[in-house]
């Protein structure tokens, strides 16, 4: 059975940024005279003995620390003997989560159900091995990405990130169990959508990408039908944010990104974009509701971009309403500016007669008796996770802790991961630290 390696994620922050245990710190901190007789300063640059740069990846994520790497973190596995402080006992790791089934695979790693042991509750956890971060800083990109934006989101069509934190292998993303599983799965069995049911769809993803945009500062970029998912109440969900962006200063951005058939023009055309690209991807998700697959089809950028481009008027099947073809033209239309807006024009997109069997009330306050969703899962016992793929429930778990190639980590000298090691009786192997990943909610407290 392969050792699964822990460390105390606080712990090893404190001794990279001062140079002191957790202990001198606290210690140091509640005695204030000490703390200026020593003229201490928290400005880890005052301390280091040597520099790395921490923390730039294309200049995204944030200021450069200096750090001591003279002396190597040796992290040691926690011993249960020692009593642990109360505080500290609720910080969550790797082996507070049981796991239970795979539920599916993003384009960057396993998405896995587990039970937090202390409580029972159920989990899905996010995971991915560091040393494919390593490798590939685009992974590193997209997970602290998602963990960054999602700590920051509080709506209940957004998914809920409970808990960030990491092992000696892996970072792990906890979050809000989605029990309906993805939208799509329980749309294939009906292909299409009466415009009832896609309005109740349509409005809840409206109230999501609103709270993002106005609330967040942040352009989802990746609306897509397999990112829509059910909670147990059969209300739509978004997940996976590691493409979502920072809206920047000038309110633009212009990587190319996302899936082609969702995408807007202005990104497939690389040019800069806002939040209008958003609401281009709900008319394409709108149109897959109600026709069964999305407007512009092709099996790459380009293709999909002629097929946009040579579109002089949008084509509807005959079963479209006016209503919902209105909706679909003032959504898809080319030009960011002319576009629907529905951060701007609320109000107007609540009237809109596509929405005209919705209670917009009742649906912001997910009262199930006046607004109920229209699709409820069926769920026996949570655990079975029977609103999943059973190619992927299937599959065996994977023992956590797997060894892998160390001298990944010497090839990168510059970089926002600091080097921990860990000696076994004969052998040391080398990690990274992330910092300031970590994340728990205040519930965890509780
Ligand atoms: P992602 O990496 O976000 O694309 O997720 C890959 C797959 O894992 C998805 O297609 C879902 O089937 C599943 N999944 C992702 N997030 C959750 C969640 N919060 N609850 C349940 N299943 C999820």
């Amino acid at each position: 059975m392969t050792e699964i390696f822990s460390f105390d994620d606080e712990e090893l922050a404190t001794h990279v940024q001062t140079g002191l245990t957790l202990e001198e710190k606290e210690e140091l901190e509640d005695s204030p005279n000490l703390l200026s007789t020593l003229n201490f300063s928290t400005n880890p640059k005052k301390r280091s003995d040597s520099v790395i740069s921490v923390g730039s990846i294309n200049n995204r994520l944030g200021t450069s620390y200096e750090v001591g790497i003279q002396q190597p973190y040796f992290a040691v596995s926690s011993k249960e003997s020692e009593p642990i402080p109360a505080a500290k006992k609720l910080k969550p790791k790797v082996s507070d989560f049981e796991p239970l089934k795979v539920l599916g695979r993003g384009a960057y790693g396993k998405v896995i159900l587990v039970r937090e042991t202390r409580s029972g509750k159920l989990y899905a956890q996010k995971q991915l091995k560091k040393a494919s971060m390593v490798v590939e800083a685009k992974n590193y990109e997209r997970t602290v990405n998602e963990r960054t934006i999602l700590e920051r989101v509080n709506h209940p069509n957004i998914v809920k990130l409970f808990y960030a934190f990491q092992d000696f292998d892996k970072v792990y993303l906890i979050l809000e169990y989605l029990e309906g599983g993805e939208l799509f799965t329980h749309l294939a069995e009906q292909n299409i959508l009466s415009e009832r049911i896609a309005s109740f769809y349509v409005a809840e993803i409206i109230l999501a990408l609103r709270h993002l945009h106005l609330n967040v500062g942040v352009v989802y970029r990746d609306l897509k039908p397999e990112n829509c998912m059910l909670n147990r109440k059969g209300y739509l969900v978004l997940t996976d944010f590691g493409l979502s962006k920072v809206s920047t200063r000038d309110g633009k951005s212009n990587t190319l990104t996302g899936t082609p058939q969702y995408m807007a023009p202005e990104i497939l055309q690389e040019q800069p974009y806002d939040y209008a690209v958003d609401w281009w991807s709900l008319g394409a998700v709108c149109y897959d509701l109600l026709t069964g697959s999305p407007p512009f089809t092709g099996s790459g950028k380009k293709q999909v971009l002629n097929k946009i481009v040579a579109t002089k008027t949008l084509k509807t099947p005959h079963y479209v309403s006016q209503d919902a073809r209105d909706i679909l033209v003032k959504l898809l239309r080319k030009s960011p500016l002319k576009r629907l807006n529905c951060d701007e024009n609320f109000e107007t997109i609540k009237n809109h007669r596509f929405f005209r069997h919705l209670d917009w009330e009742a649906l912001i306050r997910q009262d199930d008796i006046a607004q109920p969703p229209p699709i409820i899962p069926v769920v026996t016992n949570p655990e079975l996770a029977e609103n999943f793929d059973a190619d992927f429930t299937s599959m065996p778990i994977s023992p956590p802790g797997s060894p892998y190639d160390a001298p990944v980590f010497s090839r990168r000298e510059e970089s926002s991961f600091i080097p921990i090691t860990k000696t076994t009786d004969k052998t040391s192997v080398e990690s990274v630290y992330f910092k300031n990943f970590s994340y728990t909610t205040e519930g965890y407290l509780e």
